[in-house]
């Protein structure tokens, strides 16, 4: 018998935090008591996140559970490359806390940069063939200042359907309109960008899409970009390291450079880091330096930080089988996933989705039978992902061995299969309602 099976939490389960983002009680302090008990009734889904893990973001690992430890295969941590441990970056991180201290302790505008910054600043703009680039403390904090740096009240910001939150949160800030265009569709951008002509605009996609792992269709959007005379700016937050022959993500994977105006990343991923970057023509960075308030009014970016990232550009580039081995392993899994029917939408990189469906029930059975089993792959929910669209989210490393892999497949098969004999015996007559398959 599972929590699921409980009426009370199943009638729960028809909600999601979209529908808790209103609250109507009168004072900002006082909590909606329709969302606390809804928290209270779906509680089982809730274990699911702010997990802490007993060790490193490594293929396995412990999570903290109650006050004992369970062993897992980890498919939830974005350490593309096993950068985070990698002996060379703990060390250069290592000496670098030695000689810099724990934090910067300014903004970068006042005294919070070192020579490293601006070596990893360098290193950067020389890989990605870019004038100037500037760092910031956090990845998100890095898309709010690009976004609400350059954008004002009456701009429209042209994005991607699928666009990472910290896109449309960037924009919000700006004050700037947002218009969507349907996932990779020129013709659906191209009619976006007739409909808002006359105002200043950008277009913004992911090089990777966070949840879906497919990769923005640069060949066929920047020229309809380049028709409208906008600029491109590109999220390379999954791809950064982890695409393209020299690291320069899809970007340089599709070979366009020169027609992205603005290419954005982050080291929270393939540099098993933490922070963000912007690069770009000089004149844009000098600007941003200015005008991007995460930039100059939050501490920097901590040096010893800054010195794991240099040393991490330093192990790629000495060796490029690294993102070989990720492509490879990306591809074993995927495959591993589709002979067993499971359905991986249009991932074709190391991110995975596993695509359930729109039954949320279904969702958070499959999430307790897949930890049950010692597999940590966390469900992503609606607003995260369309509502029709749940699922799980596998980021495949480098780091996995096949055996790793094989291990995972077997449970996600053991898992799929046990959850939906249980719901064949409850409900004969076929799936519940809503269940997309
Ligand atoms: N952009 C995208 C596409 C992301 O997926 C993320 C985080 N997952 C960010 C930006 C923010 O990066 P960070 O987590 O390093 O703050």
């Amino acid at each position: 018998m599972s929590a699921w099976d409980d009426p009370a939490t199943r009638a729960a389960a028809r909600y999601s935090l979209a529908d808790f983002a209103t609250s109507f009680t009168d004072d900002p302090l006082e909590i909606d008591p329709e969302f606390t008990r809804w928290r209270a009734l779906t509680a089982g889904a809730a274990g699911h996140y702010q997990q802490a893990m007993d060790g490193p973001p490594e293929p396995r690992g412990r999570l903290i559970d109650g006050a004992g430890r369970r062993s897992v295969i980890n498919l939830s941590a974005y350490n593309y490359l096993g950068l985070a441990r990698h002996p060379a970056v703990v060390e250069a991180a290592a000496r670098a806390l030695e000689r810099y201290g724990v934090g910067a302790c300014g903004s970068p505008m006042i005294s919070g940069r070192t020579g490293l910054h601006d070596a990893l600043e360098r290193r950067l703009s020389r890989l990605l063939g870019r004038e100037r680039t500037m760092l910031f403390n956090s990845g998100y904090a890095g898309v709010l200042g690009l976004t609400a740096g350059l954008l004002r009240k009456g701009d429209v910001a042209v994005v991607d359907a699928r666009i990472h939150l910290s896109v449309i949160d960037g924009v919000r800030l700006a004050g700037a309109r947002l218009r969507f265009f349907a996932h990779n569709d020129p013709d659906a951008l191209d009619r976006a960008l007739t409909e808002t002509a006359g105002a200043r605009r950008v277009v913004m996609v992911e090089g990777v899409y966070s949840l879906d792992g497919d990769m923005a269709d640069l060949p066929r959007l920047a020229p309809v970009c380049a028709a409208h005379g906008v600029g491109l700016i590109v999220d390379e937050a999954h791809s950064v390291l982890a695409c393209g022959a020299a690291g320069g993500g899809v970007t340089e994977h599709h070979g366009m450079s020169d027609e992205v105006a603005l290419y954005y990343g982050t080291f929270s991923k393939a540099f098993g880091g933490m922070g963000g970057f912007v690069s770009g023509p000089a004149a844009t960075i000098d600007y941003l330096c200015h005008y991007a308030d995460s930039y100059g009014f939050s501490c920097a970016l901590p040096t010893c930080m800054v010195a794991a990232h240099l040393a991490a550009l330093d192990v790629v580039q000495a060796d490029p089988g690294l993102a070989r081995r990720l492509a490879d392993n990306a591809a074993y899994f995927r495959a591993g996933l589709n002979r067993r029917g499971i359905d991986t939408g249009d991932s074709n990189t190391h991110v995975v989705p596993i695509v359930v469906g729109a039954d949320r029930s279904r969702l958070y059975r499959l999430a307790d039978a897949l930890r049950a089993r010692g597999l940590f792959i966390v469900p992503f929910d609606y607003p995260s992902v369309p509502v029709d669209g749940l699922r799980f989210r596998a980021c495949v490393t480098a780091a996995h061995t096949r055996a790793d892999l094989d291990e995972a497949l077997a449970i996600i098969e053991q898992a799929f299969a046990a959850v939906d004999s249980a719901a064949a015996s409850l409900s004969p007559a076929g799936p519940p309602d809503g269940r997309s398959g």
